[in-house]
């Protein structure tokens, strides 16, 4: 049993030692990674190598589910990311707001599998992910073999946390807890999977805990927040000018990004009108905001003010309000455009107009 950080590569580490295992001509140290059964093994295709993981019922999958249903789906959701996540894993099988588990049919699957001789190699290995996901009923029906398996059969549980697993499994399994990923390897794998971040994966990687599923999480954050921040700079630009040509081409693109992305973005740019105003106010200080955003707000934050800032809040309000409520997202943002403009346009009270 395997145990760690869902990012801290426990899954990828199951991985190699089940291709190590089925490797023809392993080195001593690791697999050759270049015989047939490694590159079965690296497809996760190996007919010794078999995989176990919570599943749910779909509009496709309506009995009792059980991982071969979706072997397809994670070999896919697998490949190039061996580090599996259970919010991944829901999204990769398209069922965002189920539970999923571990139930009795895929306790049947496994004994009839482990019934079968092997078919190229001395070893049978199930890489059983999140055995804290299966049900009573599984878990009785695997007591005897997890307890005595067979010769050459070897279950590899990998776990983020043992406290939801049953105790009558827990206590037939040898518990390794693996460390978090060293700076070095990490470093190595994030630049591969992000090339041409350096600077920010450098920074991240200080931050992540040793966990690539954290890094990740930080990488892709960051890049919405470059992705807000310009389409923030330019919905400002356009609509202070009334471009009406611009503020159409750039409602359809923003209103294609998706409801949950769209929320996010209202909610960055409800925030940076709040710090312009703070800036207006004198209070520049206690508004955060990286460079960009504060070359930005030092012209912006002029058309910021007392005036103006409680409509403006209201207007943005108000718009994640009705997103959540599925509105138009088009018609919505050409709207908030006008709005803006006119707020925008208002003289700062007290000032000369
Ligand atoms: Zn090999």
């Amino acid at each position: 049993m395997l145990t760690g950080s869902p990012g801290c590569g426990h899954y990828a580490l199951a991985l190699a030692l089940a291709q190590y295992l089925q490797c023809t001509s392993p080195n001593g140290e690791d697999s050759c990674g270049v015989c047939p059964a490694c590159h079965q093994a690296a497809r996760y295709v190996h007919p010794d190598i078999h995989f176990v993981f919570p599943v749910a019922k779909t509009a496709k999958i309506k009995d009792e589910p059980s991982s071969d249903d979706f072997i397809a789906e994670w070999r896919q959701y697998l490949t190039g990311n061996p580090f599996p996540s259970l919010e991944g894993w829901y999204h990769a099988m398209g069922v965002e707001n189920k539970q999923a588990g571990i139930f009795k049919k895929e306790a049947q699957d496994i004994l009839r599998k482990l019934n079968f001789k092997s078919y190229q190699s001395d070893y049978k290995v199930i890489i059983f992910w999140m055995p804290e996901k299966m049900n009573t009923t599984a878990a009785n029906k695997l007591l005897k073999i997890i307890e005595e398996p067979a010769d050459h059969t070897l279950f590899l549980f990998v776990t983020c946390g043992t406290d939801d697993i049953l105790p009558t499994i827990l206590s037939r399994t040898q518990l390794i807890k693996v460390p978090k990923i060293e700076t070095g390897p990490l470093l190595k794998k994030l630049a591969e999977d992000y090339p041409g971040k350096e600077d920010l994966i450098l920074g991240v990687v200080q931050r992540c805990q040793g966990d690539y599923l954290v890094a990740q999480e930080m990488i892709e954050q960051s890049d919405q927040n470059v992705l807000n921040r310009d389409r923030f700079i330019r919905w400002m630009r356009i609509s202070f000018g009334l471009q009406i040509m611009e503020i159409t081409d750039w409602v359809g693109e923003v209103s294609e990004i998706g409801r949950e992305r769209l929320k996010w973005f209202l909610q960055y740019a409800l925030n940076m009108i709040r710090n312009n105003f703070l800036m207006n106010q004198g209070l520049a200080e206690i508004a955060i905001m990286d460079n960009e955003e504060s070359a930005f707000s030092s012209k912006f934050n002029a058309f910021i003010h007392a005036g103006n800032i409680e409509d403006l809040m209201k207007e943005f309000d108000l718009a994640i309000a009705q997103i959540t409520m599925n509105a138009n997202a088009k018609i919505l943002l050409t709207d908030m455009s006008l709005q803006i403009h006119r707020l925008l346009r208002m003289p700062a009270p007290g000032a000369k107009g």
